[in-house]
């Protein structure tokens, strides 16, 4: 994407966190950084704008802090995409499977209008179990999803072919 190589100087990788062997990819001085933080969100706005998106469905939890700005630029709804046992009215839920047990995603049965082109938006694709859980998710609900979106894409822990694979397409800001 067109800010991508300066959005990727502003992540930080901390090593060993949250566990032994594991680079996690810090968002937070990109936030901080006021200049990066408007170019990430406008990287979206640019790609989506003509696209006639009519709800951001954004993953719990750091996909909310792009989604609700790009819900507003786009002047669509915005969509939480939660973590099991947090949203309060009648739910449908996705479990997927993690190296170690499994975990759930859950939507609003009357989130979006069948039929509904939905944009997908997380900060990070590793396996890109969670983000498929969320496309799926949006699918069964009759959704129509646009596309998967992301800050970070990890290719080589393979997510994003695995999503491709799964029939959806996927727009990383940075790989
Ligand atoms: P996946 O389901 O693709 O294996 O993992 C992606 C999910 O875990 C995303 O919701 C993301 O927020 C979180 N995640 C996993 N690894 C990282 C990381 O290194 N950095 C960040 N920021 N999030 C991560």
């Amino acid at each position: 994407s067109i800010y991508g190589d300066y959005i990727k100087s502003v992540i930080r990788t901390v090593p060993d966190w949250p566990q032994s062997g594991v680079n996690f990819r810090d968002i937070t001085p990109l936030l901080q950084n006021r200049s990066a933080f408007r170019k990430l969100i406008d990287s979206f706005v640019h790609r989506y704008q003509e696209m006639g998106i009519d709800a951001v469905a954004a993953i719990d939890a750091r996909g909310f802090i792009v989604g609700a700005p790009l819900a507003y630029e786009l002047g669509c709804s915005f969509v939480p995409v939660r973590k099991k046992g947090k949203l309060p009215f009648r739910t449908i839920s996705e479990t997927y499977t993690l190296e170690y047990g499994e975990a759930e995603v859950e939507l609003h049965s009357d989130a979006f209008k069948r039929g509904d082109r939905i944009l997908i938006v997380d900060d990070l694709i590793a396996t890109g179990g969670t983000m498929l859980a969320a496309a799926k998710l949006i699918s069964r609900s009759g959704g129509q999803v646009v596309e998967t979106s992301t800050i970070v894409d990890l290719p080589d822990l393979g997510g994003s072919q695995r999503i491709r694979e799964a029939g959806y397409g996927v727009f990383a800001v940075c790989s």
